[in-house]
């Protein structure tokens, strides 16, 4: 069999498409790059927005009709599957698989099913399973702790991924061996609401490490550099940040989620906390970390939004200094309280205000980026940039950065990089050597040279 995956969303949906993958391998099937190549197409779905789940159902028409022309398996997992919205495009779509977030292991019996296979169950089985390390990879997702026990009144994720189980530590401990061995130097720990890792249903699990902990111990293990996303503020302690600073490989790094400025708006959405109790987290973070970087979600246009809340976000922004953002519009979602419960706002007032936050953004990561200019990072290069002849990769704090290949370094790998220059979205800087000089670059052909320096064709 020919498998091709297709991925929405969140890099919880990353690493679950790599766990399904990983599986299909152990099935015998050969993983390939494209529709065209595939006897099995298998989509990754995403129903936290509308977006997603428009570009979902446009793909699944496709596929329809590439199953009328060929024999072709189509098969659905993720977030989308476990809802009806999306079982009754599955049935609309002729959709022969559909997994839902606790079913991925059921892929082996999918597949053997050799027709209609559904599977929409939530089992314990997946939190021990330990896929295969990326290979060849220097980074690597590693989930701690699936589904959610908040209610915020605008998300799906705790109807689509179910209540909050953590991952014993062992079974966590034992997938990062598995990423050390293969050479993983940056792992993201991952999960809806990483700081209430081992308490789950609000009781503390016997034998867990709280998540300030965890992360003393996963620091232990030698892995390089630590991330992990997302935090909840609501569950977020001091001792988090404390845990941070006295740990050396967890990056300066925090993603905590506001989503509003305004009190008022946040009480709507049943978020847990105030704005004030929001900036006393950041004061403590900046307190053990003073050289934090900061990212944070932000929601529009939440229903009853007025324009002094939106200016309540605006001024949050300005007090943090965030270097990014993800910003969204509210999405109205079938299923949740404020679907039900509140009007939607106008569609031109929410993209306004939309427009205006992202000036905002920008300004603030052209500022914090500009500060990086003349000092020395440690980027994690992936590979290859869009231009050719560069590298790109990010920062400990997650900044996109790109730089020349150069003489010893031309590849994928973990280096200093001494910025010269940025923008609001990347940072463009030299490898440097160990005595802090920039390495001499590999020299970059003109496309004309190029041309002229392959082989001539006989006729
Ligand atoms: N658990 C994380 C938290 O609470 O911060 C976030 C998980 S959620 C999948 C990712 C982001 O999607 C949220 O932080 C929120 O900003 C956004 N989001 C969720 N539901 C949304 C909706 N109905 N409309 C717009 N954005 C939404
Ligand atoms: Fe959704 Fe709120 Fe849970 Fe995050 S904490 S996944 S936004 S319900």
């Amino acid at each position: 069999m020919k498998a091709h995956m297709i991925t929405y969303g969140c890099q919880m949906n990353e690493y679950d498409t790599h766990l399904v993958q990983s599986q299909l391998v152990s099935f015998g099937a050969d993983l390939v790059d494209s529709i065209d190549e595939a006897d099995f197409v298998l989509v990754n779905t995403c129903a936290v927005r509308g977006k997603p789940v428009d570009k979902v159902r446009s793909l699944l028409g496709q596929l329809r009709k590439v199953k009328s022309q060929r024999p072709l398996v189509v098969g659905m997992m993720g977030c989308l599957a476990q809802l009806e919205e999306g079982q009754q495009m599955a049935r609309k779509f002729e959709v022969d698989v559909l997994l839902g977030p606790g079913s991925l292991l059921d892929i082996g019996a999918a597949l053997e099913s050799n027709g209609r296979f559904w599977g929409l169950q939530f089992k314990d089985e997946l939190h021990e399973h330990i896929p295969p390390s990326p290979q060849g990879k220097l980074q690597a997702h590693l989930t701690i702790m699936r589904g959610c026990d908040h209610h915020c009144t605008y998300c799906i994720v705790p109807t689509t991924r179910g209540p909050q189980v953590s991952r014993s530590p062992d079974d966590i401990l034992r997938e990062l061996d598995t990423q050390l061995a293969a050479g993983v130097q940056e792992v993201t720990l991952l999960g809806q609401n990483v700081n209430a890792y081992g308490v789950d249903g609000g009781a503390r699990l016997a034998g867990y490490p709280s998540f300030a902990d965890l992360l003393r111990l996963v620091g232990r293990s030698g892995v390089r550099r630590i991330k992990f996303t997302t935090s909840h503020p609501m569950n977020f302690t001091e001792d988090v940040a404390a845990a941070m600073a006295e740990t050396p490989a967890v990056c300066d790094f925090v993603h905590l989620p506001v989503q509003s400025g305004s009190s008022r708006v946040l009480r709507r959405m049943a978020r847990e906390y105030s704005r004030q109790e929001y900036l006393g987290h950041i004061a403590a973070i900046k307190k053990h970390l003073p050289n934090v970087v900061l990212a944070t979600d932000i929601i529009v246009g939440f229903p009853g939004e007025t324009e002094e809340d939106f200016q309540e976000t605006l001024s949050l922004y300005d007090e943090v200094g965030y270097d990014s953002a993800y910003m969204f519009i509210y999405s109205p979602r079938p299923g949740t309280p404020s679907y039900k419960h509140f009007a939607d706002l106008p569609r031109e007032l929410k993209t306004e205000r939309l427009q205006r936050l992202i000036l905002k953004q920008k300004e603030w990561s052209k500022l914090r980026n500009a500060g990086k200019v003349g000092t020395v990072q440690e980027v994690l290069l992936r590979g290859d940039a869009h231009s050719e002849g560069f590298l790109e990769g990010h920062t400990r704090g997650n900044h996109p950065t790109v730089v020349p290949r150069a003489v010893g370094a031309d590849g994928a790998g973990v280096y200093p990089v001494l910025i010269g220059h940025s923008t609001p979205h990347m940072l463009y800087g030299q490898i440097v050597g160990a005595d802090g000089q920039p390495l001499p670059e590999i020299p970059r052909l003109e496309p004309q040279a190029a041309a002229l320096s392959r082989p001539l064709q006989m006729a």
